[in-house]
């Protein structure tokens, strides 16, 4: 690089304009109008310094951004950072993954009258905790309750934040400074955060953990009850399973063990399904109703999950310990807000016609997608992903196996169908699938796919008529690279 001569730079700043006027021109009025002026102000301000030292700092002519400063090029270079400054950080992806509900990307997709729903709750006043029968002071719970009783069998429900702070307030509430037995099978991890026994010790409960790893007996829990017991605990066990040699004690058994010496039975479901699944053909999961009938005391799962509908925890259960519960302090800490309280009663009210769930109901018609449906769908992308990207890769319409996700049925999977990318030249092509995975995850929308056995795998799933317009119009719009 060449220092560019003094005289020459005297004539390159003489061109630098005056902020004053560029703000005050007719190009940049539509910019302050988006953006306000204090904006605008400082990218022009950045732009025109990185001008300055570019220009200091080399050969004006070699460089092009140098020699080209006017009018349209400054506009465009401060319209474009204050674009990519101004850019959503919560950005749409294509889930590609074949997991329908993904931790990582925002889990369960929820129906459009739960849209309609949020979006008036956002904009409209609305009776959160207000009586309107009675013009008093209402109760946020009062909104659902009586729905989750209804789908449930329950006596009583609450909400809170997510499964885990139902968790947490409910080993709070009522276990606190006392033990509770948990068979040494269940204390599980789930996604890395949530430990039944860190959350025990969080709540001030001391865990008491019975039973070995693969089998536990009644007997087990029976010896376990002393005068600090203040519950019995199942955890479903979510993300794993055991197989072989094992013994779990069901919940009935529990129970009754429990009822007859005065305790409780609190059983944390996870995903907490609200239909038996088995109708569909999918694997089944013990549903909530089923778990209270079968003596559960409270019971506490996700609304994110299997259920189809916002973040949340729910916590269903016997009257005088859910009001107990409600009572805690940390129920206040842990509260749902009006946008889920809002998103939830569609989705809720959506079970009261289970013959039409798996239309209505995004997660359960995305599980329930018939193979050969996903299968067209994937013929249709085909070409437009072969043309979207270099020709040492090739694209091939394959069946594979989606899963649930979210901890729930983890050995189960879904036939379903999708696109595999391979090298065309039949190598492993480690680096440059990896290449691939990133061109495809800095697109506008992002694809998220995987990469598994030499392959980059696109499920296609989760990829309904309107995102496949939108996915195949993505990728004809990519440059040719072929
Ligand atoms: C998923 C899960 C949780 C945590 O639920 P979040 O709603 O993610 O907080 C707790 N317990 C079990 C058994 C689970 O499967």
């Amino acid at each position: 690089m060449s220092d560019v001569s003094s005289s020459e730079l005297r004539a390159l700043m003489a061109r630098v304009p005056s902020v004053d006027k560029v703000m005050a021109s007719v190009e940049f009025a539509p910019l302050i109008g988006e953006y306000g002026r204090t904006q605008v102000l400082h990218a022009l301000r950045s732009a025109l310094d990185a001008w300055r030292i570019s220009a200091q700092s080399g050969d004006a002519a070699a460089n092009p951004a140098v020699s080209a400063l006017d009018a349209a090029q400054l506009h465009a270079t401060v319209a474009a950072a204050l674009l990519a400054r101004n850019a959503s950080r919560l950005r749409s992806v294509f889930n590609l993954t074949g997991t329908v509900l993904h931790t990582n990307l925002g889990r369960a997709l929820l129906p459009d009258e739960s849209v309609r729903a949020v979006m008036t709750a956002l904009t409209q006043p609305a009776n959160l905790e207000f009586d309107l029968a009675t013009g008093t002071r209402g109760d946020r719970d009062d909104l659902i309750d009586d729905l989750i009783c209804e789908l449930t069998g329950a006596e009583a429900a609450t909400i809170v934040n997510n499964n885990a702070a139902a968790v947490l307030l409910t080993l709070s509430a009522l276990a606190a400074k006392k033990e509770v037995v948990v068979s040494r099978g269940e204390l599980v991890e789930i996604g890395g955060a949530f430990r039944i026994p860190d959350i025990m010790s969080r709540a001030g409960a001391k865990l008491r953990e019975v039973g070995t790893t693969n089998r536990t007996h009644l007997k087990d829990y029976e010896q376990a009850i002393n005068a600090r017991t203040a519950l019995l605990m199942k955890v479903h066990a979510s993300n794993y399973a055991i197989s072989g040699f094992t013994k779990e004690v069901g919940i009935e058994a529990i129970a009754t063990l429990a009822h007859a010496r005065g305790l409780a039975v609190a059983v944390d479901l996870g995903s907490g399904t609200l239909v038996d699944l088995g109708e569909w053909g999918l694997p089944r999961e013990p549903t909530v109703r089923e778990t209270v009938a079968a003596g559960a005391d409270l019971v506490t799962f996700s609304g994110d999950k299997l259920l189809g509908g916002p973040q949340a925890g729910l916590i269903v259960g016997r009257r005088e310990l859910i009001a107990k519960i409600k009572k805690h302090p940390l129920k206040r800490a842990l509260r749902v807000g009006k946008l889920t309280l809002a998103a939830l009663e569609p989705v809720l009210r959506l079970y009261r016609a289970p013959e039409m769930l798996t239309e209505r109901l995004t997660t359960l018609r995305l599980l329930t997608r018939p193979a050969e449906d996903i299968h067209g769908a994937a013929q249709r992308v085909l070409p437009a992903l072969q043309q979207a990207i270099d020709a040492r890769y090739t694209v091939a319409a394959e069946p594979m196996f989606s899963q649930i996700g979210s901890g729930a049925l983890p050995v189960d999977v879904l036939p379903s169908y999708g696109l595999v990318v391979r090298m065309a030249d039949g190598k492993r092509g480690g680096r440059h699938l990896l290449a691939l995975e990133k061109q495809l995850r800095e697109m506008a929308r992002p694809l998220i796919g995987r990469i598994a056995d030499d392959a980059l795998r696109l499920d296609l799933r989760c990829l309904e008529a309107a995102d496949e317009t939108q996915l195949i119009a993505q990728l004809v719009a990519q440059p040719k690279r072929n």
